[in-house]
């Protein structure tokens, strides 16, 4: 994700002419869902400024387990439309936890597939409008997608927020921490699960942050997250894949990184209360 481009000067005609269809993409979901008790569609229907109607998918999972004490994680892909792994990733872990649940243990957990409609369609990074999605949050964005997901992240108030990208710069896996100080324990072994399918990226330096054994405690701003005001703080991982590997390979990586934080996310959470 978060390599600095230049800002486009609109999108130049290197827009995919045959645009992905996020319907088809998601219909197997559909599928699943109809016959589900456990997975919902609740997509989030909107207008623009233009009155242009749009929807923002988002997927319900409950997992197993007694609901007055679940964990709630907002887990966000397709926010740079042209990284799909991240996308498939998301499809293929609700499709994962529809066959087994049990990994869901405790959770209710929200996905959002592809955030960027638009960018996913033309297989860009961009916004329709040509803004970068991941530099507008809490910043006073009147980008629609972007609005849509600052009403979810304030009224969802997450315990955790995770997003899926993709990087064209870096030979391996690492990732992005923020919020609660304990979040590069569910980080870590998220990384070393992920580093089956892929190698972890070990440089001291990543998109010219400061690392740690592929760990980034600093960020850009205006990146997805909770609301600045939110307390206590989320848990917030941004992971990120190397965009030159087989998508499969960073599909499994995605995946596995994500079933591993809710796991040790669980753990965690669990030990605090009967500290
Ligand atoms: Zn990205």
């Amino acid at each position: 994700m978060p390599r600095t481009k230049p800002t486009p000067a609109g999108h130049g005609g290197r827009i995919r002419e045959t645009p992905r269809s996020v319907h088809s993409l998601l219909a197997p979901l559909e599928d699943l869902a109809a016959t589900s008790v456990s997975l919902f569609p609740a997509h989030l229907e909107y207008q623009d400024r233009k009155g242009v109607s749009g929807q923002t998918p988002r997927f319900l999972f409950t997992g197993p387990g007694d609901r007055g004490s679940f964990l709630r994680v907002g887990i966000f892909a397709g926010i740079h439309g042209d990284e799909p792994s991240g996308v498939e990733a998301a499809v293929e872990l609700l499709r994962r936890l529809h066959e087994d649940p049990q990994p869901a243990l405790g959770y209710e957990l929200f996905v959002y597939p592809v955030c960027n409609p638009w960018g996913y369609a033309h297989d860009t990074r961009w916004l329709k409008s040509g803004a970068d999605m991941n530099r507008e949050f809490w910043r006073g964005s009147d980008e629609i997608e972007v609005l849509v997901l600052e009403g979810q992240l304030m009224k969802l108030a997450f315990d955790g927020v995770v997003s899926l990208h993709t990087d064209d710069t870096s030979p391996g896996l690492y990732g992005f921490v923020k919020g609660h100080q304990l979040t590069r324990h569910v980080l870590e072994p998220s990384l070393e699960a992920a580093s089956r399918f892929l190698p972890r990226n070990f440089d001291m330096s990543i998109d010219n942050f400061q690392a740690n054994s592929g760990i980034i405690e600093d960020g850009y701003s205006g990146v997805l997250g909770a609301p600045p005001t939110q307390k206590p703080r989320p848990f917030e991982i941004v992971f990120e894949t190397p965009s030159h590997a087989e998508t499969g390979l960073q599909v499994e990586a995605h995946a596995a990184a994500i079933l591993t934080m809710l796991g040790s996310f669980r753990a965690m959470i669990s030990e605090a209360q009967n500290i």
